[in-house]
C-alpha cells in the first residue's frame, strides 16, 4: 500500500532524481555516451555527483510559493524565479549555472515591464514550464478542475505557446491521477500520446510535446522507477529534463519507496527537497 504522503515525496523527489541522473549527459545525442545507469559526476556544467539543475530549482521555487502564499500567486512565483535567476536561490551551487533561453527571455522581459505573465507566444515552445510542475498537482491534488486551470497559468508565467500551457495541463492531470492510485490505463486515458511507437520513434528533444511524450513513453513501457528513469535519461538530447517529467509522474505514481535507494543517498540535499513536498502535502489539507 503506496500511501499519499509517499507519492508527495515521490513526485519531488523523482523530479530531482531524474534531473541529477540526465544533468551529466545534457546536450549529448542519442547513442553517443554510454547507457547512464547510475548517477555521476560531471557533464557541461561540472557538478558534483547526485547535484540537480534549474527543473529541480524552478520547481522548489514554485513549490514554496504554494506553500507561503497558501494559493497560486505569480507574482510571488516570477519573483522567485528572478531570485534564483540573480541570486541562486534554491541553486546547488549557489547561483544559477543554466537557464533555457525561453525561461530567460521571460525574466528579462518582466524586469523589463513588470507583466507577471511573462511568457510570449511568440517564443519557441519549449519544455521550461514543464520540468518544474509537479507542485501545481500536489498543492490542488482535492481539485481537478482547479489543477487544471492553475498548471496552465503556472506556464503562462514563463512558457505562452499554447503547446507548453497544453502539455503542462495534461501532464498535471496525468500527476494527480497518478496521486490517487489509478493505474497506467487510467491515467491515460484520455491522452492522444501514442503509446504505439517505438523507443527509436520518440525522443528526448526539448519541445513541449516531444519531452512529455518521450517521458511518458518511458513510464508507459517500463515496470519500475529504475527502468523507466534509465530510459528516459537514454534517450539523449534534453536528458536531465526528460527524466526530471518521468520523475514527476513516476515518483507519484510508484511512491518514494520506487525511487532506488542509491540514487536518493546520492541527491544533494536531499532534506530541503523532501521538506517543500512534505510542506505541499501539509498545505494541501488531505
Ligand atoms: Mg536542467
Amino acid at each position: 500500500m503506496i500511501t499519499l504522503k509517499s507519492r508527495y515525496l515521490g513526485a519531488m523527489l523523482g523530479l530531482a532524481v531524474g534531473d541529477a541522473l540526465g544533468a551529466p549527459v545534457e546536450f549529448k545525442e542519442r547513442g553517443s555516451f554510454p547507457p547512464v545507469t547510475e548517477m555521476q559526476a560531471g557533464g557541461p556544467f561540472n557538478l558534483q555527483k547526485g547535484q540537480w539543475t534549474d527543473d529541480t530549482s524552478l520547481a522548489l521555487c514554485l513549490g514554496l510559493s504554494l506553500v507561503e502564499k497558501n494559493g497560486f500567486d505569480p507574482y510571488d512565483q516570477i519573483e522567485k524565479y528572478i531570485k534564483w535567476f540573480r541570486e541562486g536561490f534554491m541553486s546547488c551551487t549557489g547561483h544559477c549555472f543554466d537557464i533555457g533561453n525561453t525561461t530567460k527571455a521571460a525574466l528579462l522581459r518582466y524586469e523589463e515591464n513588470k507583466d507577471i505573465y511573462a511568457g510570449s507566444v511568440d517564443d519557441p515552445p519549449t519544455n521550461g514550464s514543464l520540468m518544474r510542475l509537479a507542485p501545481i498537482p500536489l498543492f490542488y491534488f482535492k481539485s481537478p478542475a482547479d489543477t487544471v486551470k492553475y498548471a496552465g497559468l503556472s506556464s503562462k508565467v514563463t512558457h505562452a505557446p499554447i503547446n507548453c500551457i497544453k502539455t503542462c495541463e495534461d501532464l498535471a492531470k496525468y500527476i494527480q491521477r497518478a496521486l490517487h492510485g489509478e493505474s497506467k490505463m487510467e491515467i491515460f486515458r484520455d491522452s492522444t500520446i501514442d503509446f504505439r511507437k517505438s523507443y527509436e520513434e520518440v525522443s528526448g528533444k526539448g519541445t513541449a510535446i516531444e519531452c512529455l511524450e518521450g517521458a511518458m513513453w518511458c513510464f508507459f513501457h517500463s515496470k519500475s522507477f529504475d527502468e523507466g528513469v534509465k530510459m528516459a535519461v537514454n534517450l539523449g538530447d534534453d536528458t536531465d529534463t526528460t527524466a526530471a517529467v518521468f520523475g514527476q509522474i513516476a515518483g507519484s505514481f510508484y511512491g518514494v519507496e520506487g525511487i532506488p535507494e542509491s540514487m536518493l543517498s546520492d541527491l544533494f540535499d536531499k532534506k530541503l527537497i523532501e521538506d517543500v513536498a512534505l510542506k505541499l502535502f501539509s498545505s494541501a489539507g488531505v
